[in-house]
């Protein structure tokens, strides 16, 4: 029987999580789900569980974690402002002490580990759009810091560590990416607005909604997932990550009501503190060396979020 490559993916119950352990395990690897659940569910992962290939373990990555793999994809840590300002100092455990867990594991087994990195180590940014060479503009007190500085930090020890092991690393900068299986109360602005659209709630604009986002689909994330890990071990990154299509929160809002023909009106909140005014990747590097761009335009990835909000909210 041919050797099947053993993955690790940590946070693999949450919505990135899942989806790519979903592509791992089509691509013939052995996988090992690890989570604490903090964020992620089992129903993002029930089924895959038939699969004799697939395995999930409940684990909280800030302590040592004893496996035997050959591949890691560290992605266990919340991602939503809510959820990640919910418990700051856990935060910063999971994204510092999770890394160091997770690289001394890469050393140990002399796995190659990719880090699900942020484009919120770019702050907010006064260089736009960001390169991977721009080295941003964070508040380092501030609300977002725990997740901000805490996946700082995490770069610094896959580059350290890669520096002075000679591990073979992969950081990639992920840019706000949505699909089917994000949280309905994570806060995030692609799920608030579907799920507000189609119960005909008021749609909350933080501030004048003139900030602007750009919007990976899913799929496309996991590919360049993927692609970034086949690469060349030199390919370490950063590299950049998401879709630079730019809208203002504003056009996202107006076009979920538009698709999901919403009676909901909009209704401007508060804008959250430190809240970067805009956001779209350069990912001239990713299409050099990656031969990836996004290929899902904003519209179709709204339409196969909305079904899948729909269905879940229909089920109650
Ligand atoms: P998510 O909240 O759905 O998934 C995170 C998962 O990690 C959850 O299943 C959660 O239970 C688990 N987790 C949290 N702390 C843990 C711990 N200490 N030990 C074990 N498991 C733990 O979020 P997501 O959107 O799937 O994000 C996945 C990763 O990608 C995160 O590291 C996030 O920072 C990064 N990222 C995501 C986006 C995005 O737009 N989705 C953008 C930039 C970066
Ligand atoms: N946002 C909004 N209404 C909401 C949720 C979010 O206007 O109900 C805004 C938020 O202030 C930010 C943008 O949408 O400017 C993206 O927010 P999200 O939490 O999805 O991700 P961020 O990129 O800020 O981490």
């Amino acid at each position: 029987m041919p050797y099947r490559i053993k993955a690790l993916v940590t946070g693999g119950a949450g919505f990135l999580g899942s989806h790519l352990c979903e592509r791992l395990l089509a691509g013939g690897r052995n996988v090992l789900c690890v989570d604490n659940f903090f964020t992620g569910s089992k129903e993002n992962v029930l089924h895959l569980l038939e699969d004799p290939h697939f395995e999930v373990m409940r684990h909280d990555i800030t302590f040592p974690l004893y496996v035997e793999v050959d591949e890691i994809y560290n992605l266990a840590c919340p991602a939503s402002p809510i959820h990640y300002q919910f418990d700051p100092v856990q935060t910063t455990k999971t994204a510092v002490h999770g890394a160091i867990n997770m690289l001394g594991l890469a050393k140990r087994t002399q796995a190659k580990i990719l880090q699900a990195s942020t484009s919120e180590i770019y702050g907010d940014p006064e260089v736009h759009p960001q390169p991977e060479n721009y080295r941003g503009n964070v508040n380092p007190i501030g609300p977002r810091g725990c997740y901000d500085e805490g996946k700082r930090c995490a770069e610094t020890l896959f580059f350290d560590y890669w520096r002075q092991y000679g591990l073979k690393i992969r950081v990639a900068r992920i840019f706000n990416t949505y699909g089917p299986r994000m949280h309905p109360n994570d806060g995030r602005v692609v799920s608030n607005f579907i799920v507000q659209a189609l119960r005909g709630d008021p749609i909350t604009l933080y501030g004048d909604a003139s900030q602007t986002r750009s919007f990976c689909y899913v799929d496309d994330l996991i590919e360049g997932f993927i692609r970034f890990m086949e690469a060349d071990n030199e390919m370490t990154g950063p590299m950049n990550l998401g879709n630079p299509d730019e809208f203002t929160i504003r056009e996202l809002a107006e076009k979920i009501i538009a698709i999901t023909g919403s009676a909901s009106n909009l209704v401007e909140k508060p804008l959250p503190e430190d809240d970067p005014t805009q956001r779209c990747p350069d990912i001239t590097l990713a299409k050099a060396k990656l031969g990836w761009q996004p290929t899902v335009p904003l519209e179709q990835g709204l339409e196969k979020t909305i079904a899948y909000f729909r269905e879940i909210l229909a089920a109650g």
